[in-house]
């Protein structure tokens, strides 16, 4: 990422979940690069820390578990002024639970648990966000999924868990402006963006690039995104660029979800 800034984020602070590592990270850099004060919060302390000590005097990190409503009550507590809440730290379950994750056999521990994450982590995070921030306005970004958006057979939990972000952040949207508070709320769906989630996916073994060129034969644009990629729209969503935008969506995602997989094609 360049270090080039125009200070869209200047004077703002900004609360990132599961901005350890990853997309977390590269959201969290960024929006450190335009101005902000952030808040890099993960259950991963000392890859939080790291990040929070590189990144310099304008950054902070404070342990956050998402599942758990004490630690939300706890580090806003600890935060005078917030003006931006991403909600970005999510599981897909593969490592973190037993499974399976299909329909037919799904594992409703496994089930729990992912939803936990994604969903009940984003719901809290918009929940204290609206309480933070209502009084002065601010925005909040949801990191939905391409999941999100079509079915995914194994990795149904997953998969519901993002549709249900991406909903959420539609009537948080809403009922902001019902209430009269400056609040916007988006989501953002990224798809096939290589980081440390899809690196632990793709193991280490000798089939390790043939995994990633099946995936990426399937992405229009040819290659799989950087973390940076979903970054730069999440920068869009938290600043003032964006200030007409709530409730909508945003795919990061190469093409995937613009077309289908059996499109009709004309035989010359
Ligand atoms: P990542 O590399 O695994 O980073 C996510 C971070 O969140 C990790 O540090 C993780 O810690 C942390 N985390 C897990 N559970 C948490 C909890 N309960 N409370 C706080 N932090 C927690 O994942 P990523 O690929 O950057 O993904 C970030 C977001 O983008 C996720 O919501 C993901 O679903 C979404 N997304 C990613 C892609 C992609 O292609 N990478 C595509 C679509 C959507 P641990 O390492 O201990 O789990």
């Amino acid at each position: 990422m360049g270090n080039l800034s125009s200070g869209k984020l200047s004077g703002k602070t900004a609360l990132i979940t599961g901005a350890a590592q990853g997309i977390g990270a590269a959201i969290a850099t960024l929006f450190h690069n335009e101005g902000a004060t952030v808040y890099i919060t993960d259950i991963q302390e000392e890859l939080g820390q790291a990040l929070a000590s590189q990144l310099g005097d304008k950054a902070h990190f404070i342990t956050l578990d998402v599942t758990r409503e004490d630690d939300w009550q706890s580090v806003m507590g600890r935060i005078d002024q917030l003006d931006i809440v991403v909600n970005n730290a999510g599981i897909t379950g593969f490592l973190e639970t037993t499974g399976p994750h299909n329909p037919e056999y799904v594992d409703m521990e496994s089930w729990h648990k992912v939803m936990a994450v994604n969903l009940d982590g984003t719901v809290l995070g918009c929940k204290y966000g609206i309480q933070k921030m209502k009084g002065h306005g601010g925005t909040i970004v949801n990191i939905s999924s391409r999941s999100g958006i079509v079915g995914i057979p194994a990795a149904s939990a997953y998969a519901a868990s993002k549709a249900a972000v991406r909903n959420h952040t539609k009537s948080v949207a809403l009922y902001c402006t019902e209430q009269g508070y400056d609040i916007r709320c988006n989501s953002v769906h990224p798809a096939a963006i290589m980081t440390p989630m899809w690196d632990q996916m793709l193991g280490t073994g000798a089939d390790r690039d043939a995994m990633i060129a099946a995936v990426e034969k399937d992405i229009p644009m040819g290659h799989m995104g950087t973390s940076e990629d979903v970054a730069y729209a999440a920068l869009y969503l938290a600043s003032t660029d964006s200030r007409y935008v709530t409730g909508t969506e945003l795919n990061i995602d190469g093409g995937i979800l613009a077309g289908s997989a059996a499109p009709p094609k004309k035989h010359d």
